[in-house]
């Protein structure tokens, strides 16, 4: 069962800082503030509003994309000591964990893997040979959404890499949000940025990328569910193609849960 968030109150019990001020609760209307004040704000003053206000309880999510990346650099940069993390379905590209072992190595960090427990073997015996292609959303509870769920229990916001312009799913993409299924805080200091702008930054500071990115493919995600892309098509249409799916399930809007109870 989804929990809908409708109190006025969406997070309370510690002082939240802006602009030097305190507010004492996370309600929508402090929200709107917020995302009105970072509007303009480079991805450094909203990472370090962060952990200022959540400390170690705030966590880094990444999918290895140019954002992701782009986020990590500036964590490095800023000597913020967050931990990120990456939701590993054991499905992903070569690349992808090959990129992983290079950016850990270049930052001297670790990247936590984020599972589910089932293994592929079990999940086959238990739903059939190739859940994506019979029920890709199932696949996506298990492998991504539901080890998600878990481990940010524990947790008071996590960071992501999304944009407003990457699909249509995330037009309304704040800045600073509450994550109504993972009750936690959800940042996305590059809500606001263009695909132009994040590569400008990636070729400027000379940062790795996923190869794929060069052979058609804009997102990345699962090698089941990802191919590549014609020129003009929409960014994530190689996700689940052919099918009405363009999102996992993890980032699904805030303002689809206003008054509305799913069970
Ligand atoms: S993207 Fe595809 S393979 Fe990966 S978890 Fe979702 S349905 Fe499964």
């Amino acid at each position: 069962m989804i929990k809908v968030i409708e109190e006025k109150t969406l997070f309370t019990g510690k002082n939240f800082y802006i602009n030097g001020s305190i507010n004492r609760n996370l309600t929508p209307e402090f929200l709107q503030e917020l995302n009105a004040h970072f509007k303009n704000s480079e991805p450094d003053e909203i990472l370090d509003w962060g952990f200022h206000n959540f400390g170690k309880t705030m966590v880094v999510g990444t999918g290895f994309g140019p954002s992701g990346i782009l986020l990590i650099h500036r964590l490095a940069t800023l000597k913020i000591p967050a931990t990120i993390f990456y939701l590993d379905t054991n499905l992903l590209f070569e690349e992808t964990y090959k990129l992983k072992d290079e950016i850990e190595e270049l930052f001297g960090i670790e990247i936590l893997p984020v599972s589910t427990f089932l293994s592929l073997e079990q999940q086959a015996q238990n739903f059939g040979d190739e859940l994506w292609k019979t029920n890709p959303d199932k696949c996506c509870e298990i492998r991504k959404v539901l080890p998600l769920k878990q481990y940010l229990s524990d947790k008071k916001a996590w960071v992501t890499g999304i944009r407003r312009n990457q699909a249509t799913t995330r037009q309304e993409t704040d800045i600073v949000e509450w994550d109504p299924l993972n009750l936690v805080v959800k940042i996305n200091p590059l809500a606001l940025w263009s695909n132009d702008r994040v590569w400008d930054y990636i070729e400027t500071h000379n940062l790795p990328y996923n190869p794929l990115h060069d052979f058609g493919y804009p997102t990345i995600g699962c090698v089941p569910c990802t191919q590549p892309v014609a020129a003009g098509e929409d960014e994530r249409s190689g996700r689940w193609k052919n099918l009405k799916k363009i999102e996992c399930g993890i980032h699904m809007p805030a303002q689809n849960f206003k008054n509305r109870t799913d069970n």
